[in-house]
């Protein structure tokens, strides 16, 4: 086998087709496109309306068994799966992708662009600013941190009547309140639209939102690694009066903005979600909205451009929306349900959109299903989930691993009866996905190490699980001609009934639902609530927030919570810390142990490795 080159070399090496010549190939008209250059454009959102009566293509989810630290290669397999289907089968695809944090693109991860010969190209274009969204979602999420923290801060230094005239000045000798403002009054059941008819008492209760400090869960945002923002203390200058308070930055893909870019269905919708998230609760008890801040129009400006899919390609010349990149563990981790939509009317009945959900099927897919799937009302043909022969040989019980250290020779040498042991996670995996009643292929990302009787083993063991069919692929090596067989297999697989369920009902309870997912899918004995989770349980059924869906903030890398529990972990109780909720996105998300939402930098990060040549202006070292 000739070696592979490293993925910029690769990337680089391939000419892009100008992406307007992609956009008209895939139908778009050119004024419902936007060129951000020769290699990225955005697409209008009136498309859907336009497509409307066209038939949806085939849907198809990739996900994986539950990750280790050597990588299981999910988005190689969504950009190898579209080329096999694309470039070599000859259908009309679309891959729909997360757009990736910058923070772990200097840190440890990488990038997220595909690997070897199944890549996004230019892929320093994909991980890096792309078209500004993420920019975008920083600049809206620090807008409301600021909203808060000075409106607490004028309510406390000013009477009710000096806060009064200020909200609402005079303007040519007349007060008059804004759209944003009549809203509020309507919400505290004040029906008055003249300023000059509230009383001292109504004046109080409109002017003050009365947050109380300690339940600001509102957190600003930064998309870099950098721990020492993970508790700060703001308010130091002396212009603040000494009204300091404790605070947090988490990275930008946490923001519940990301969240609601990935789950909002149109312009209307993304304003309404963007006006309903809670971001603290008054003394009384009462949510605070960014509509009470006033600020929800503004996020809707900020967000103007962001709501549109990005449109690239692979390095077989196939289409790719790159759109929202929700964190997978306290968001939702799935890319957005405006690219899918787009991508499958664009692909016709026969065609095929693969779309990826981060993590393993225990957290994306479930998360897909449950969440994404019922905002979207779309029902999926097919999940592709994806294993290597490494990744199950860690569940059988093989050696952690060490960054820079050479692999320990169970992964690089045939070890049939750990590998077959760690089979027990991709039989749960299968299970899970089968929980929805969506029939699974089981792709086996080959690695040049793996042997052919440890392939034919986890194709085997897939298939006597309950799989629909388990093929190897080596897409990697040799882009999508080496994923023929897992196209054609989910081809067959797009054909066979399906009969998709959701896990539960939106309408049970809260402790219900998370006992559901906890039992069903990750394979507890039963859930523990802890005190802060049993007040937030009251706290959000009495504020009407109990028939959200759940998003589970769990580790990714066991199927119970504790990260070193590989395989199939059994006997366990699930603690659930604490809960709590994304109300403009539309879910609730019970926290599973702690979970750090800004990553830090290593020792040696990826950023050592990355430079610009001043001669060529290209990038180096991106991986
Ligand atoms: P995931 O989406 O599961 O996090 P990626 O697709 O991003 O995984 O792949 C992780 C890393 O592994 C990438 O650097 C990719 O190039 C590499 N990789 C994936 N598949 C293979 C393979 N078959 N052989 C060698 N390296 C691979």
């Amino acid at each position: 086998q000739k070696p592979v080159p490293s993925d910029i070399v690769i990337s680089r090496s391939c000419v892009p087709k100008p992406i307007d010549c992609l956009a008209r190939e895939v139908g778009l008209m050119s004024d419902e496109v936007e060129l951000y250059g020769k290699t990225k454009a955005k697409v209008q959102l009136d498309i859907i309306k336009r497509l409307q009566a066209q038939p949806d293509g085939k849907y198809v989810v990739v996900t994986g068994i539950t990750p280790t630290p050597l990588g299981e290669g999910k988005s190689t397999t969504t950009i190898g799966l579209v080329q096999a289907l694309g470039a070599h089968m000859k259908l009309n695809v679309f891959a729909c992708v997360r757009q990736p944090s910058q923070g772990p693109t200097f840190g440890i991860k990488g990038g997220a662009a595909g690997g070897g010969y199944s890549q996004v190209i230019p892929m320093e274009e994909f991980n890096l600013h792309l078209t500004g969204d993420i920019h975008a979602i920083t600049a809206a999420n620090n807008l409301v941190a600021a909203a808060i923290d000075a409106r607490m801060f004028h309510e406390a230094t000013q009477s009710d009547k000096a806060l009064y005239n200020r909200l609402v000045p005079l303007s040519g000798g007349q007060r008059q309140f804004s759209a944003i403002q009549i809203n509020r009054l309507k919400k505290l059941g004040i029906e008055k639209t003249d300023p000059t008819t509230l009383t001292e008492e109504e004046i109080t209760r409109f002017a003050r939102l009365d947050i109380d400090p300690e339940s600001v869960t509102w957190q600003r945002v930064l998309d870099t690694n950098d721990r020492f923002l993970r508790k700060i203390t703001i308010g130091q200058s002396p212009t603040e009066k000494g009204y300091t308070r404790e605070a947090q930055f988490d990275i930008t893909v946490a923001s519940e903005i990301m969240a609601v870019l990935a789950l909002t269905s149109s312009l209307e919708d993304m304003r309404l979600r963007l006006a309903k998230m809670v971001v603290a609760t008054s003394r009384s008890g009462e949510p605070i909205t960014t509509e009470d801040l006033g600020v929800s129009g503004a996020l809707a400006v900020l967000m103007r451009d962001a709501i549109k899919p990005n449109l690239m390609q692979t390095l077989e010349g196939t289409p790719v929306f790159v759109h929202a990149g929700p964190f997978a563990n306290i968001a939702h981790g799935n890319s957005s349900i405006l690219a899918d939509k787009i991508a499958l009317k664009l692909v016709g009945p026969e065609g095929f959109v693969v779309t990826e959900a981060g993590f393993g099927a225990d957290i994306g897919m479930e998360k897909f299903f449950n969440i994404k799937c019922r905002y979207s009302g779309l029902r999926p043909h097919v999940v592709v989930l994806v294993a290597t022969v490494r990744a199950l040989k860690m569940h059988g019980g093989g050696p952690t691993v060490t960054a820079g250290m050479p692999l320990p020779k169970e992964y690089v040498e045939e070890n049939l009866p750990l590998l077959e042991k760690g089979c027990s996670n991709m039989r749960k995996q299968i299970e899970n996905a089968k929980h929805f009643g969506v029939p699974v292929v089981v792709a086996v990302n080959a690695f040049k190490t793996d042997t052919e009787a440890e392939l034919d083993l986890i194709c085997n063991m897939a298939k006597t699980a309950g799989a629909f069919d388990a093929v190897r692929c080596s897409h990697w090596a040799e882009g999508g001609a080496g994923a023929v067989a897992l196209g054609q297999a989910v081809q067959r697989a797009s054909e066979a009934p399906s009969n998709f369920k959701f896990l539960y009902d939106v309408e049970l309870p809260i402790v219900d639902k998370i006992r559901i997912i906890a039992q069903k899918i990750y394979g507890a004995d039963d859930i523990e609530l802890l005190p802060d989770a049993q007040q937030k349980v009251e706290r959000y059924t009495k504020q009407g927030f109990s028939n959200l869906p759940i998003c589970m903030a769990k580790t990714h890398l066991s199927l119970s919570h504790e990260a070193d529990k590989k395989g199939v972990p059994t006997g366990f109780i699930l603690p659930i810390r604490d809960i709590r909720a994304s109300v403009g996105a539309g879910f609730l998300f019970p926290l599973v142990g702690t979970m750090p939402t800004i990553p830090g930098l290593p020792t040696r990060p990826c950023f050592y490795d990355i430079d610009l040549d001043p001669e060529t202006e290209q990038v180096n070292g991106l991986f």
